[in-house]
């Protein structure tokens, strides 16, 4: 018997490859309901994603998708969304898209444009313990940096980029450099093997985890207090304990940490140390009309160096159908993560002041908003840092006693990592 603490994405997904190979299985979550972080809320013509906006996939998990009968469901990004856009010198820039366009577009400085073709000539060479920042500056430089690496950083991992470790991160760009010595070629010569499409569905992420949840055995309000351990493990809830010979922990690392602190000590204090800074998710609608300029890209990020209040904004009636009426557009800003901790932890109404005051100079608006909703996540993200490398060794010596990790802490963040790490790990057991 296999148990999985955790019925959010990354337990889900687990039980669903373990059923699929035919073992036996249980999940239990502490709360009434599947899909943890994944939250979508309908209210009428409007869709609000609460955490994550895009699930980015590759063919294998478009083919999941549709095995899984969600092919009717299936949302993908239109065609405007490939553009992005980066606050510089106060102003929306459209980032170069192709080698043509870094070139013609004045993005980048030409010192900049000069050391993007030298990269190509990197020898190979890895750097033990690098933060991106470290790794893209000695790639490139620092105009890299601040506004091409910070802003995506801040948008996936809510992180800052000098303080996250790029072989934890982005493991790929230290394989390319291992490999090409230019992580450039890297991207050049694996362009056809990984392209990807960003997509979501018609009602939401959610879709994904309440499709999934209709055929698992999940045990719900079932939060694990306590775990022994001795050959087999014994997972006391509230009301109940559960047996199993081999556990998957999937739930966020601070909640494991109080579980597991009797049994594993060493892995219970190591997840303690993980940080997750706090993050504001804001929906703003406005009416089309309102806006000084047509909103044709992804959304608009903020480089930490224009010191800005928000993280920027995905565009999100742009890049999915179905978001909203057709004369109005709907805004998803960030406020908040390592680089802005404090800006979180305002009271609402001086979010909304300050986040308003720079939604209506950036995005040149002639009419306040016609609805704001605010989704605060004290703990929003895991942080990629130093901490993961001893919670990395502490998971390795756990598996000698079957106990496995299938979380958003340990080898990779997203929801496209949760599939490849659940039908790995289901294949391994
Ligand atoms: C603001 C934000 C934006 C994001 N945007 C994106 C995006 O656009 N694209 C993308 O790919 N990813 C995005 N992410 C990341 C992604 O949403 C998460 O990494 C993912 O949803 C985590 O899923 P999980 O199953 O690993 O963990 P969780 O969702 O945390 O699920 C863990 C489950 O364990 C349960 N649990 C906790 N403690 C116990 C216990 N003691 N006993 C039993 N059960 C327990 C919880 O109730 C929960 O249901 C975003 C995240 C945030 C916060």
């Amino acid at each position: 018997m296999i148990g999985i603490i955790g019925a959010g994405i990354s337990g889900l997904l687990a039980g669903h490859f373990l059923q699929k190979q035919g073992k036996p299985y249980f999940i239990l979550e502490a709360t009434n309901r599947a899909g943890g972080y994944l939250q979508s809320e309908r209210k009428g013509n409007y869709l609000f994603e609460k955490a994550a906006n895009s699930l980015l996939a590759d063919q294998e998990l478009l083919d999941f998708l549709h095995d899984i009968g969600l092919q009717d469901e299936l949302l993908y990004a239109n065609e405007v969304s490939k553009q992005r856009f980066i606050l510089k010198n106060g102003k929306y820039q459209a980032l170069p898209t192709s080698p043509l366009q870094l070139l013609t577009n004045k993005f980048f400085s030409w010192k900049t444009k000069i050391a993007i073709f030298k990269e190509l000539r990197n020898k190979n060479q890895v750097i033990d313990n690098e933060t991106i920042s470290q790794f893209f500056e000695r790639h490139f430089n620092k105009e890299i940096v601040d506004y091409a690496v910070t802003p995506f950083v801040t948008g996936i991992y809510a992180g800052n980029p000098a303080e996250l470790l790029v072989a934890k991160t982005f493991p790929q760009l230290v394989e390319y450099e291992k490999q090409y010595g230019s992580i450039l070629k890297g991207f050049i010569k694996n362009n056809k093997v990984s392209r990807k499409q960003s997509i979501n569905f018609r009602e939401g992420l959610e879709t994904l985890p309440r499709k999934l949840a209709e055929k698992l055995e999940i045990f719900y309000n079932q939060k694990v207090e306590n775990i022994t351990y001795k050959k087999k493990f014994s997972i006391q809830t509230q009301t109940q304990t559960f047996d199993c010979e081999k556990l998957i922990i999937t739930s966020p690392s601070f909640c494991a940490a109080e579980f597991l602190r009797l049994s594993f000590p060493t892995l219970a204090h190591a997840l303690a140390a993980i940080h997750y800074p706090p993050m504001k998710v804001v929906h703003t609608l406005l009416k089309k009309s309102a806006v000084g300029f047509e909103l044709n890209g992804f959304g608009g990020l903020h480089p930490a160096v224009e010191g800005k209040f928000s993280a920027g904004a995905l565009w999100t009636s742009s890049v999915f159908k179905h978001r909203c009426p057709d004369d109005e557009v709907l805004l998803t800003s960030f406020v908040g993560g390592q680089l802005a901790t404090t800006h979180a932890q305002l009271p609402e109404a001086i979010i909304l002041q300050r986040l308003n005051q720079e939604l209506t100079e950036l995005y040149q608006l002639s009419q306040p908003p016609l609805y704001q909703q605010v989704v605060n996540w004290d703990k929003a993200i895991p942080q990629y840092n130093q901490a993961l490398i001893a919670s990395d060794q502490a998971i390795a010596a756990a598996e000698q006693q079957q106990l496995y990790v299938c979380a958003n802490w340990h080898q990779g963040i997203s929801l496209a990592d949760a599939f490849k790490k659940a039908k790995g790990l289901a294949e391994r057991l």
